[in-house]
């Protein structure tokens, strides 16, 4: 049986018409996994309603904004209570200076943080402070590390560039992609080599503060603290990106887990990181470690188009008017998105944590399961509540293995799941991303459909 999709089917081809593939960002095309992408028409708590009236629970939360739930009723007040006091001034307000310090208050290593309108942006402007701040002009990367669709970070990119087995992308300018050196996630030689030879030319080292968007990839133990001390004895910057970990993975987002353990506002990981297979276990805190600058995004908009970067002090004062770096937005800091982002946080309590990992923890259970009893080989890892399915035996620690999986075991067990009702990310590469509204009768929902698409991605 296949589901009756004409309504987006109609959509799509209209679509195709007038926006290249029919979509506003690649992965959302089902290039990878193929067939019609459901037009959504509304969604609320858990669950997506298309353009045909099928019901999907949503594993993809806009991937990762949507960590309240869709439609969250709080956020939605919040947001129709700014609207009508003007959506957009194009000047200082209130929203914004709460939601910064609601982000230094969560994070220890903010001192300062500048608000744009995507976690590109961010990126792309924590870069432009580090060359600033160092006077140099490389950056390192790790291959299967993703950091939006910046010039000189689509290098051997994750996400959308993985999904559609791109090496980079047309129209990056060879002096930009000279400037980038990609080294292969997790390999401390690498780093320590690249450093010994050409260490002074080094802006920032920018990484995932845990990899997620070639699947999860636990870092290595202390790899993080590893990579600021390796940066920092050389002159350079670390920028940890935290867009899509950042109040995802634990409390703190991933600096809450592998940051150093004592004190810090809301710095307790509500889960654990490792392999849910049974292969990892929880980083310790490590040495007295911090980014100089991190990258934020997603949750801290709760839908809205919101990015954030910041870190140290002396570095971010290096912003006009301040300082000589020109970083600037017209709708950066705009009311309705600082509204849904302070009404998220509003909701992002420890209780909100533990249900996370709690329901993050159960679905990697009932995956686990439903795959081994079809046969199909897989693993599953974790960076705190975030978790990630590959279908392969080894586990993943590096951008090669992750590409190294049965993607046509992936895709059918993706339409056997949408077919049931369960809307998973289209591709192999991607987190999972359940919410507070992912409560026990949303996850029996899941664990109904999934022996099924077991047994399809087993044939
Ligand atoms: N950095 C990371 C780690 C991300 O996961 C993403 C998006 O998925 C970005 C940056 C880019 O964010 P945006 O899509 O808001 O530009």
């Amino acid at each position: 049986m296949t589901l009756d999709e004409s309504t987006s089917e109609s959509l799509f081809d209209r679509a195709k018409q007038v926006i290249p593939a029919g979509v506003n960002s690649p992965v959302r095309a089902f290039g990878s996994v193929g067939g019609t992408p459901p037009f959504i028409a509304s969604a609320s708590g858990a669950l997506l309603t298309d353009a045909d009236g099928h019901e999907y629970v949503d594993l993809v939360g806009s991937w990762g904004p949507m960590i309240l739930g869709h439609a969250n009723p709080r956020v939605v007040e919040a947001v129709r209570e700014a609207a009508g006091r003007g959506l957009s001034f194009g000047a200082p307000q209130t929203g914004e200076v709460s939601i910064v310090e609601e982000l230094v208050r969560r994070v220890r290593p903010l001192q300062k943080v500048r608000l744009v309108n995507s976690g590109t942006e961010a990126t792309m402007s924590a870069l432009r402070v580090a060359r600033a701040a160092t006077g140099r002009d490389v950056v390192v990367k790790f291959a299967g590390c993703y950091h939006g669709h910046v010039d000189a970070l689509l290098a051997e990119a994750g996400s959308g560039v993985a999904t559609f087995a791109m090496p980079g992308s047309a129209g990056v300018t060879e002096g930009t992609a000279r400037d980038t050196i990609v080294l292969p996630y997790g390999d401390r030689d690498a780093v320590t080599s690249l450093f010994a030879e050409r260490g002074g030319e080094i802006a920032a080292i920018i990484t995932e503060a845990a990899p997620a968007n070639m699947g999860v990839v636990t870092p290595p133990e202390h790899f993080n603290a590893f990579l600021a001390e390796t940066a920092h004895a050389a002159g350079a910057l670390l920028i940890t990106d935290e867009v899509l970990t950042g109040f995802r993975a634990s409390a703190e987002g991933y600096y809450g887990i592998d940051g150093p353990t004592a004190g810090g506002a809301g710095s307790t990981p509500a889960g654990g990181a490792g392999t849910a297979d049974g292969a990892g276990s929880a980083p310790a805190g490590g040495s007295d470690w911090a980014p100089d600058l991190m990258t934020f995004g997603k949750v801290i908009g709760g839908g809205l188009p919101v990015g954030a970067f910041g870190g140290r002090a002396d570095l971010m004062d290096l912003l006009a008017p301040l300082g000589p770096v020109y970083q600037a937005g017209t709708l950066s800091g705009n009311p309705l998105a600082t509204a849904a982002g302070l009404a998220t946080f509003a909701g992002l309590d420890d209780a909100a944590y533990a249900q996370l990992a709690r329901t993050s923890s159960t679905l990697q259970s009932l995956v686990a399961d439903a795959l081994s009893t079809a046969g199909v080989p897989h693993v599953i890892q974790t960076a705190g509540t975030l978790f990630s399915v590959f279908f392969r035996e080894q586990p993943v620690t590096t951008y090669d293995d992750a590409k190294d999986q049965d993607t046509a075991a992936f895709g059918r067990f993706f339409h056997a799941l949408l077919e049931g009702g369960v809307y998973l990310p289209p591709s192999a590469f991607e987190a999972w991303f359940v919410s507070t509204a992912h409560d026990e009768q949303i996850v029996d929902r899941i664990a109904q459909v999934l022996p099924a698409a077991a047994r399809a991605a087993a044939q």
